[in-house]
């Protein structure tokens, strides 16, 4: 089929683009198509619903809404703020928590604003080391956060790959943080937030949650919820939780207020109300039975999945997951996790490198929200981590396994119809 062609067959998904500006529907298309036709392994990514997309591509893009609802400093609000009011109540529903501000442009605007609420510029923070698992957020100093505060990285255990609690409570009672940070882009398993709380509490330190990756499950019930223990919950809303691509703060009624204004006017201007409703959309969808249900598959993937490949010789750190998330040392293979994603490319295996505890050479993080989203099931984890091993040791060849990746995928569209 021509380009053309294809992009005729899908001009409604992007409605009359096409006709207007062949150019752009024609990157669009490719993108859908790149989409649909390789296997989405990155963990932070997942398929969001056509109701949120709707959402996304609705009028509410135009709409100016600096400030929160019923004090805003725009005229013509009124209907928006019920948009907002209706994402917040659902938040709060959701996590159970009693405060939400659904603003934040993202996940790192999230963890800003979190910042801004609870801290002063040179302030000691203590959080998961970069090398560890930490995010940008965590103190890199290519970041704000990095600059403007002072970070002690806590780490995990050589040989477990554990949060190293010990070390969490030595280093919280030598530097006295004024906030403790628990989360991570790579860790695989729960984190301990009772254990977190009381070093908080012993050191007088705040907690924060940066829950970016596991908030989905635990809007699905199958992960343990960080609310009832952080000061402030940091969160994404396109990672697992499925929704438009953004951020959150969940945090208690007497932090509400100044969380609400380190994210406007402190740190962001105009909230953008196409994607707030998208959030509510997101939110309603992730309440429901069938939400849980797919929570629960997520992770019963992503053992399957990590058991295949630890048969296959890739060493999982920790030895599986609780989550969603795998990271995995190829060396067994033959090669390091930057080599071995490119092959996978090749191959249309779309993953990332990360960084291994403990280790100079890169590894490979995966995740199985995206692929669990289109319906696969344990079945076809055992043949995706057939795939990838082969291809990563250099047994199978990626243009032949790009044809096997293209049919598995085209049988579990994302996008049905
Ligand atoms: C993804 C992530 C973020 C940042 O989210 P963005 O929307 O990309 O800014 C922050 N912290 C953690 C732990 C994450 O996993």
């Amino acid at each position: 089929m021509s380009v053309t062609h294809a992009i005729e067959a899908d001009d409604s998904m992007f409605g009359g683009l096409l006709r207007q500006d062949p150019e752009l529907a024609e990157i669009l298309l490719a993108e859908s198509r790149r989409q649909s036709t390789t296997l989405q392994l990155i963990a932070a990514e997942n398929f969001t619903s056509p109701a949120v997309l709707a959402a996304l591509g609705s009028p509410l893009a135009n709409k100016y809404a600096e400030g929160y609802p019923g004090a805003r400093h725009h005229g013509g609000c009124e209907i928006v703020d019920v948009a907002e009011r209706l994402a917040v109540e659902r938040a709060r529903d959701l996590f159970g928590a009693e405060h939400a501000n659904v603003q934040c442009h993202s996940g790192s605007s999230a963890v800003l604003a979190a910042y801004a609420a609870l801290l002063r510029p040179g302030d000691t923070v203590l959080a998961l080391g970069l090398s560890h698992g930490g995010h940008l957020t965590h103190g890199s100093p290519a970041n704000f956060s990095g600059r403007w505060f002072d970070f002690v990285g806590y780490g995990v255990d050589a040989e477990t790959g554990l949060v190293d609690h010990d070390q969490v409570r030595t280093l919280a009672r030598t530097h006295r943080p004024k906030a403790i940070v628990c989360g991570s882009i790579a860790y695989p398993r729960h984190l301990d937030h009772a254990f977190f709380r009381e070093v908080a509490d012993e050191v007088g330190a705040y907690l924060v949650a940066d829950a970016a990756h596991p908030i989905g499950l635990v809007a699905g019930g199958a992960a343990p919820s960080p609310v009832p223990y952080a000061d402030i919950v940091c969160a994404t809303t396109h990672k697992v939780l499925r929704g438009p691509r953004g951020g959150m703060i969940l945090c208690r009624g007497e932090l509400a207020e100044r969380v609400d204004r380190a994210v406007f006017p402190f740190t962001q201007g105009g909230a953008q109300m196409h994607t707030v409703a998208a959030k509510a959309v997101a939110f309603g969808e992730a309440s429901t039975p069938a939400f849980a249900a797919y929570a629960r598959q997520v992770v019963a993937n992503a053992r399957a999945l990590a058991a295949h490949l630890a048969a296959e010789g890739l060493v999982v750190t920790t030895g599986g997951t609780d989550t969603h998330l795998i990271t995995a040392d190829p060396a067994p293979l033959g090669v390091d996790g930057r080599t071995a994603r490119g092959r996978l490319a090749a191959a249309g295996i779309v993953l990332d490198c990360c960084a291994l505890p403990h280790a100079d050479v890169r590894g490979l993080r995966l995740g199985t929200a995206a692929l669990t989203t289109q319906g696969m099931r344990e079945g076809e984890m055992r043949t995706v981590a057939a795939l990838l091993a082969g291809v990563v040791r250099g047994a199978l060849d990626p243009a032949a396994v790009r044809e096997d990746v293209r049919e598995l995928a085209g049988r579990f569209p994302p996008y049905p119809g």
